[in-house]
């Protein structure tokens, strides 16, 4: 196995396009390495986007909040600012495993790794982030329902490469909450991840985001549930009543972590919990 190191994005696409089949990007590597000790993948060439400068770079540009592909969770969730815009960004990438994943782990691969049971895809999703990609024939932003399919599935061409993430920054500061349910060790990946912001006037909802993921195979939000909480005073009915259109409308995932029935009951629950913490603020 060849392990090439290019210094550029475009060094990189083109031995991408030079080795279309046999050739497997690693940034991090926690999720590559154990496929390859697995011996799920065997790749004739390792492309690391290790040596790429700025790639890490945690930035605000044109209001916007600009997170590097490599950066990685740790650092995500030591950033002063995405603890002071986005603690719902914070919250979920301090919850990844243990400190040695999130000191190696990426956040352009776990979003490029599209497993459901993930932390940070919840809190982008809630947070209306767009995904920049780059491959031979330029760069793109697409949403994170444009970008994950499925279960280890993504939109992303053979030549493309996740290069970061652009979060609008909001004009009217929500507040914000991520909150994971483990049903095993706290170092598990998510059983239920739930991503929200809401903002107020005094006790009126102005605005709910509302994102559920590792429950289902992407992760999900409910705009016309959302649209339940706008206009009237967060009661703990009308909490009961969002988390029960939540739990009706997510196809739950069942796999050996827990039942999709579970899962349903799980969401149902902590939408209350993450909910009523918002509101008490
Ligand atoms: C013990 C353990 C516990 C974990 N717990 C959690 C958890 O609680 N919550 C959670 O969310 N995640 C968890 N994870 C998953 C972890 O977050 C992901 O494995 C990690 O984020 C992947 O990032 P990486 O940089 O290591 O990716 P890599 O392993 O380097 O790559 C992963 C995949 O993405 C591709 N890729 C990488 N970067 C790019 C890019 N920029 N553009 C295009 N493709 C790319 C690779 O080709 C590969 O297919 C855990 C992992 C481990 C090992």
């Amino acid at each position: 196995m060849r392990f090439l190191q290019p210094g550029t994005l475009e060094e990189a696409i083109s031995t991408r396009v030079d080795n279309p089949e046999q050739s497997v990007i690693i940034a991090g590597g926690t999720a590559v390495v154990l496929m390859l000790q697995h011996g799920l993948i065997a790749p004739e060439v390792l492309i690391s986007l290790e040596k790429i400068p700025g790639l890490d770079s945690i930035r605000i540009e044109d209001n916007r909040l600009h997170i590097g592909a490599l950066a990685k969770l740790g650092d995500v969730a030591d950033s002063r600012l995405v603890r002071q815009y986005f603690p719902a960004l914070f919250a979920a990438c301090a919850a990844v495993g243990n400190v040695r994943v999130r000191n190696q782990a990426t956040l352009g691969g776990n979003l490029a790794e599209a497993d459901y049971a993930s932390d940070p895809p919840a809190a982008l999703m809630m947070l209306d982030a767009l995904v920049e990609v780059k491959g031979i024939s330029g760069t793109r932003q697409i949403s994170l329902p444009d970008l994950l399919l499925g279960f280890l599935t993504t939109t992303l061409e053979p030549d493309e490469l996740i290069t970061g993430v652009i979060i609008p920054i909001p004009t009217e500061q929500p507040r914000m909450a991520y909150l994971r349910y483990n049903n095993r060790s706290s170092e598990d990946r998510p059983c239920v991840g739930i991503a929200a912001s809401a903002t107020f006037n005094d006790a009126i909802c102005t605005g709910l985001r509302l994102t559920v993921g590792a429950a289902c195979e992407i992760p999900t939000r409910l705009s016309e549930i959302e649209a339940l909480a706008v206009g009237s005073p967060l009661t703990d009915t009308r909490i009961h009543e969002i988390a029960e259109g939540y739990a009706a409308g997510i196809e739950t995932i069942d796999d050996l972590q827990s039942s999709a029935w579970y899962r349903t009951q799980m969401i149902r629950v902590h939408i209350q919990r993450v909910l009523k913490g918002l509101r008490d603020g």
